[in-house]
């Protein structure tokens, strides 16, 4: 690895010389069918401004009511990241101007959250085998998200450069909850890895609560990354910059690590850090300086008259809490016990975040093993290639089961298989249809794997001889020479059993 350049650290010397500390905020759009205060749906996409109505477009006059789908969710969300639920609590108007906001005021909660103090435990892997982390969650309140702007005529897409924009309410209003936690201290250099565990742990967790989407490149779950340095665990807090809209778990993990590499060269170059967003750039994998937010921005926040304030019965609370899904480290353990495999092997299941989508490819009826081995394996390879979360691979566990049982039928091999899948992937069809469309089926059939073994043996006629004198192995070049002809598609137990009985031999025989 390159020294400094510059003044520009390594994140290992940027580590030796500072203490990281971060601050996680998650916005999760909820999956309700109606908007947080109206009756205006909430599904993705549509013509512009199609699922509006008065209130959400924040005409005079108008007046919001709760839905009870998304606090029940909010609920369920806090409880499932050992809150405490509020027995009262209200909404707040958070006032500012942006076009994207019809209302200028966002109704959002501020003082007074539904739920708080909880946690959400995570395991990262260090030197020293598997170590829990503690992420401790400030609150988590309930708002409503904001429309859509997109600013035309720029090469940026940014509103910088632009000729003009344009708005899109259909967003503005669909409930959204944000998670925001207390300071994590203490990861070290594991703070990247923590970071993206946390946020993986919490994905998993919200959909298997069934409250979302949890899509982040459709940004029905967005991250923001705080994050600031200090030169000991024992100083207080240094100045945090906040970077907006990491949408992906890998970028979670890039972006915390830029950023200490980023503030640490800074700081030893005598700058000093200011409060600011920044911008995550998914592409060069740096920030950049965005707005400066040097003093809490004066949102004028006051308690929303329009609405009731919600005070959730105890009764109904706990009622809720028998809904929760399976503690996840619990369901972690079990899991782990169930298939027999190793801290380090369930750790890589969990951070890929492909525990839901191994579950489902056994539930379609591939082994624990098998399932394993394609979403460790080629599919992070090809998810790896496309830049993209497994999740969000086009391909389902059912094409990965019908897959298996034709390796196991004999009619594909591993090879093909990889093929078949990479095929499905690139959208060429079904599984049937690939194989069918590209030939590639594993050749077993007698008479055509008999004319390519014909042809081996006369391009080495020795061969024949050494076999007939009982020197098997000396097979292993038919069957090469076969699957060479054959591109690949033959079935080479077949090859072999078929060379054996033409040359009289039986394998028991050595
Ligand atoms: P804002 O409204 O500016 O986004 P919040 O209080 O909502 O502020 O969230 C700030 C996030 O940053 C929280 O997760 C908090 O724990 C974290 N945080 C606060 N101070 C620091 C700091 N000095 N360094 C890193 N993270 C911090
Ligand atoms: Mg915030
Ligand atoms: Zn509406």
């Amino acid at each position: 690895m390159s020294s400094k350049v510059e003044d520009v650290f390594e994140f290992d010397e940027a580590i030796a010389a500072f203490d990281p500390v971060m601050g996680l905020e998650v916005h999760v759009e909820l999956n309700t069918n109606s908007k947080m205060f109206c009756g205006c749906p909430t599904e993705f996409g549509g013509d512009p401004n199609t699922h509006v109505c008065p209130v959400c477009l924040g005409l005079p006059g108008a007046l919001p009511v709760v839905n009870g789908k998304a606090v029940e969710s909010a609920i369920r969300i806090g409880l499932a990241l050992n809150c405490e639920i509020a027995e009262w609590c209200r909404f707040a108007r958070k006032n500012y101007f942006y076009p994207d906001m019809p209302k200028n005021f966002q109704t959002s909660q501020y003082d007074e959250p539904i739920c708080f103090n909880g946690y959400l435990d995570v395991d990262v892997e260090t030197e020293e085998g598997m170590k829990k982390f503690r992420v401790e969650i400030e609150r988590a309140h309930m708002e409503e998200d904001t429309g859509k702007a997109s600013h035309q005529g720029g090469a940026t897409g940014r509103i910088h450069g632009a000729d003009y924009s344009l708005l899109d309410y259909n967003r503005a209003g669909i409930p959204l909850i944000e998670i925001v936690t207390k300071p994590i201290v203490g990861a070290g250099k594991f703070a990247p890895e923590v970071a993206r565990a946390y946020v993986s742990a919490l994905r998993d967790l919200l959909r298997a609560l069934g409250v979302s989407d949890v899509r982040m490149e459709q940004g029905s779950l967005r991250c923001d990354v705080n994050l600031s340095l200090r030169k000991t665990p024992k100083d207080k807090f240094g100045t945090r910059t906040e970077t907006k809209n990491v949408n992906s778990l890998r970028s979670v993990e890039r972006a915390v690590r830029y950023e200490i590499t980023r503030q640490a060269s800074a700081i030893d170059a005598g700058k000093t850090i200011i409060q600011e967003t920044r911008h995550w750039h998914e592409d060069t994998g740096v920030t950049t300086s965005g707005r400066v937010k040097e003093e809490a921005e004066d949102y004028r926040y006051f308690p929303e008259p329009d609405l009731v304030p919600i005070a959730p019965s105890r009764e109904w609370v706990e009622e809720l809490r028998k809904t929760l899904p399976e503690n996840p480290s619990l369901r972690k353990n079990r899991l782990q016990a169930e298939w027999g495999i190793t801290d380090h092997d369930m750790a890589s299941v969990i951070n890929a975040g492909a525990l839901d989508l191994v579950l489902a490819t056994i539930d379609a009826g591939v082994d624990q093993n098998g399932a394993r081995k394609w979403w460790l394996g080629e599919l992070a390879r090809l998810a790896k290639e496309m830049s993209i979360e497994l999740i969000d691979l086009p391909i389902t566990a059912q094409h990965l089961s019908q897959v298996e049982k034709l390796i196991a039928d004999g009619k594909l091999n591993d090879k093909l298989a990889r093929v078949v899948i990479e095929a499905v992937i690139n959208g060429e069809g079904d599984v049937d249809s690939i194989i069918e469309k590209r030939g590639l089926a594993v050749v077993s059939d007698d008479s055509s794997l008999l004319n390519a073994i014909d042809e081996a043996l006369a391009a080495s006629p020795d061969i024949a001889a050494k076999i007939k004198e009982g020197k098997l192995q000396a097979a292993g070049a038919i069957v090469g020479a076969v699957m060479k002809t054959t591109k690949g598609q033959a079935d080479a137990a077949k090859v072999r059993a078929l060379l054996f009985e033409k040359l009289g031999v039986t394998e028991d025989l050595a």
